[in-house]
């Protein structure tokens, strides 16, 4: 039987960081993928010719010294990055928005189309930026994150007067700041809020949670870009540095079943077993408690929060390479009505990718929106399927509205739902995009890693700190790091 220290299932984000860190620091990693390419949600797959992003598509990290370029110029991995400007445009009936690099000149902007609210809308932004820039430290040093030692203790005490304004905020909605600064009804303000916050913490900007919201608004300007042919690009590269540390990789080969056997793991793998003294688990909760056939107080709590999330419906369309006036990839949000929620086909996210980038010569589009599964579940099996066809209807007319271009010059279109995220990345129910950040305290549970069952620790987007590939990359680290210290 192989035996091996650390199994690692799954090759999401969080899977490819720790097996990394763990390879990094000579442990010895075998990271089983089920699928025969790696990314899970930030993946990158072929269908029919044509290269589609996943889900994910916009990723941060890029920058000089944070994390995704610190690995790329480390294992001198083949990735190129283009930065975007502007990285969003967000587009609504009478409503347009172009979402600049820079965070100062997004400011401008929008206090442009605040009349008497300018100054609030300022002040608002202005509190934004302290709180984003001291939860940023964090991300651009995975050693600041709990748990830290004695040096990182002492640093976190000589900024403490930058966690200041983090202390009326923790565990309350973004609403409460809004209103502070008196810009809760700020029209433009609360699209691009409702907008920002349901792509990246998962909720609107009423019910999201103020540190994590304010913190995810600086996603656009945190080293953010596209990366060149896809992110399974990266996602590969990662694939190769593991290798290049000594680690263990293995695509189509999925982990069946986890058993303890006299305080070990065994692993029952495609045609083989597998002993581990140790599992990092990238998998939601209910998967790990099918694998093991354990229920755990913690892991049925953690499955119930997952289970107040969404699931993703999905166009991927390919368009006529020679046809969009603009040959750089770019990045459209569509918010059919701003008054009601932004899921369901009512807000849309689509990432184009450049021209000359997909093989097929054409361009391809991937677009997204959120569905809450839990009124899914209670229904039957036609009229969920009735409710995906009407929300991706619903989706073609957001399209044809506010992103004609997409529509007018399309030569193929391959939809999906929630049951194609579970048949492939084998996320039970469908449910991506982590743990929604609504306002409480709960979102600090689970900073220190601890294990699950014994000797079997999670990662990804559903433990801290989170949903987003930069998130579940840096939990990993941090995970790989508190493993082998
Ligand atoms: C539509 C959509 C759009 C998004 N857009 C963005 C974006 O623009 N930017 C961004 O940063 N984030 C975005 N996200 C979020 C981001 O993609 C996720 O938070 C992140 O990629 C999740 O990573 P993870 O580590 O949790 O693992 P996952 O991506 O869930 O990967 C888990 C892996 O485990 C494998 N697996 C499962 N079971 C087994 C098994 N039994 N044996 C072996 N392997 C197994 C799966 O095949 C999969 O590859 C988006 C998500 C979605 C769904």
């Amino acid at each position: 039987m192989r035996e091996v220290d650390t199994l690692v299932i799954g090759s999401g984000f969080g899977g490819l960081s720790a097996a990394l860190t763990l390879s990094e620091q000579g442990v010895d990693v075998l990271l089983v993928e089920g699928l025969k390419y790696p990314g899970g949600c930030a993946s990158t797959f072929t269908k029919q010719g044509y290269a589609f992003e996943a889900g994910a598509t916009l990723f941060s990290g890029f920058g000089p010294g944070q994390l995704m370029r610190g690995w790329i110029e480390r294992y001198k991995l083949d990735v190129q990055v283009q930065m975007l400007d502007p990285i969003v445009e967000l587009r609504a009936p009478g409503f347009y928005l172009a979402i600049p690099a820079q965070r100062a000149e997004l400011v401008s902007r929008l206090a442009a189309l605040s009349g008497d609210k300018a100054q609030g809308v300022r002040d608002f932004f202005e509190e934004q930026r302290r709180v984003a820039d001291s939860l940023w430290a964090l991300f651009d040093d995975p050693a600041m994150l709990p748990p830290f030692g004695l040096k990182q203790a002492l640093a976190h005490a000589a900024r403490s007067p930058r966690y200041l304004p983090l202390l009326r905020l923790i565990g309350r909605p973004l609403q409460a700041a809004l209103e502070r600064h008196g810009v809760h009804e700020v029209r433009a303000l609360r699209t691009y809020l409702d907008a920002v916050c349901q792509i990246t913490v998962q909720a609107p900007a009423s019910q999201a949670e103020a540190p994590f919201a304010m913190g995810a608004m600086d996603y656009y300007f945190r080293g953010t870009g596209h990366i060149q042919g896809g992110i399974g690009q990266l996602a590969w590269g990662l694939v190769s540095a593991i290798e290049q540390c000594g680690g263990e990789v293995r695509m189509s080969t999925r982990a069946k079943s986890l058993r303890r056997h006299d305080g070990m793991w065994r692993a029952e793998l495609r045609g083989e077993t597998v002993q581990a003294r140790r599992v990092v688990a990238n998998l939601l909760p209910q998967a790990v408690m099918a694998m093991t056939e354990t229920q755990t107080p913690e892991l049925l709590a953690l499955a119930e929060r997952v289970e107040q999330g969404w699931g993703a419906v999905m166009l991927y369309l390919a368009i006529d390479g020679e046809a969009l006036a603009r040959q750089h990839p770019y990045h459209l949000e569509l918010v059919q009505d701003p008054d009601q929620p932004y899921v369901d086909g009512n807000h849309l996210f689509c990432s184009i990718g450049g021209a000359g980038e997909d093989p097929s010569g054409q361009r391809t589009v991937t677009v997204s929106t959120h569905v809450a599964l839990a009124p899914l579940q209670t229904m039957s099996k036609d009229e969920q399927e009735q409710r995906i066809s009407a929300i991706q209807a619903k989706m073609e007319q957001g399209l044809k509205a506010l992103a004609p271009e997409l529509v007018t010059h399309r030569v193929a279109t391959f939809p999906a739902s929630p049951r194609t995220w579970e048949r492939f990345t084998r996320r039970p129910g469908g449910f991506v995009g982590g743990i929604p950040r609504t306002a409480g305290l709960h979102n600090y549970q689970g900073m220190i890693p601890s294990p699950f069952l014994p000797e079997l620790y999670m990662v990804g987007d559903t433990v801290f700190p989170g949903q987003s590939t930069l998130a579940t990359a840096l939990g990993g680290v941090k995970l790989g790091t508190w493993l082998s210290s």
